[in-house]
């Protein structure tokens, strides 16, 4: 077997959930996953079209997947998520990739209460809620795996306490959970990326005047892709990562280093 026809079926019989599939780097990791042969859940909460079309140019790729609505921070609709995975998907899954996120930034003084009740609904509550109901389905070799940030490490400026402390805590997740999770041959790791260019962090300064000074922040003085985070991700959930456990992999160009 080639090396590429191996990579393509590494995942093969795998049912991922990607959360927040359908922009940005949940997007970029629903393809990778769907390019190694798993059949992806590509989930949204809002933007069903951008859903359909990742699961369109999955499909047009010769993979297999299917958009699932769902926002990840109303539990109910969670519940609702997972019994549509029981019925149409046999209820076994065996990646979940909690990516879904927000950012909502300010000064303290101005941080409104909704905006914070937001940030931990999506940021943090979500991906407890969504790795629990996910975890009951996983068997040997199961991988839950988690998108923080490299801002989970490190406060990098003002404005973003909020964030950053929602990505803190998804980083006591994913490493608690390593201890849980191993005795049943489950795995759980986080992927801290730093600046990627997506609709959160535009890399184009004209339309984000945060860009250039993060750029400067990494030492390779350039914003990642969707993609670098996707391969770390895909590499994660395959087989040859089963020894990786509680670990954090930093996609962020040494930002943090
Ligand atoms: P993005 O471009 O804004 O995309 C966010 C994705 O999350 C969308 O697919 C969106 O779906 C989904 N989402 C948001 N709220 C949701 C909810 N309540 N339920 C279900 N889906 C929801 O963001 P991104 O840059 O790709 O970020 C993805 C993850 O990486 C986030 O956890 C973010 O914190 C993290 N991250 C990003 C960067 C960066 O520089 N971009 C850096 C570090 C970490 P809908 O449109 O359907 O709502």
């Amino acid at each position: 077997m080639s090396d590429q026809t191996q990579s393509q079926t590494l995942l093969k019989g795998k049912l991922a959930l990607v959360t927040g599939g359908s922009r940005g780097i949940g997007a970029a990791i629903s393809r990778k996953l769907a390019a190694s042969g798993a059949t992806v859940l590509v989930n949204f909460a809002k933007s069903e079209k951008a859903a359909s079309e990742v699961v369109a140019a999955i499909k047009e790729a010769g993979g297999a997947a299917h958009a699932i609505g769902g926002d990840v921070a109303d539990p109910a609709q969670v519940k609702r998520m997972f019994e549509t995975i029981d019925r149409q998907h046999g209820g076994k899954v065996d990646i979940v990739v909690n990516n879904a996120g927000v950012f909502l930034s300010g000064p303290l003084t101005d941080f409104s209460d909704a905006d914070f009740e937001k940030t931990i609904a999506v940021n943090v509550r979500a991906v407890f809620l969504v790795a629990r109901e996910a975890a009951k389905r996983m068997g040997q070799g199961g991988r839950v795996i988690t998108i923080g940030s490299n801002l989970g490490e490190r406060a990098i400026g003002a404005g973003m306490s909020v964030y950053t402390a929602s990505k803190f805590a998804v980083a006591g997740l994913a490493r608690g959970w390593a201890h849980d999770l191993a005795p049943r041959g489950i795995t759980s790791n986080l992927v801290q990326p730093g600046p990627i260019d997506t609709d959160m962090n535009p890399a184009d300064a004209t339309v984000n005047p945060m860009a250039e000074s993060m750029r400067q922040l990494v030492p390779a003085k350039r914003y990642g892709t969707g993609d670098e985070v996707a391969s770390v991700v895909a590499y994660l959930a395959s087989p040859a990562a089963q020894f990786v456990n509680g670990a954090t992999i930093n996609v962020d160009g040494g930002m943090n280093a």
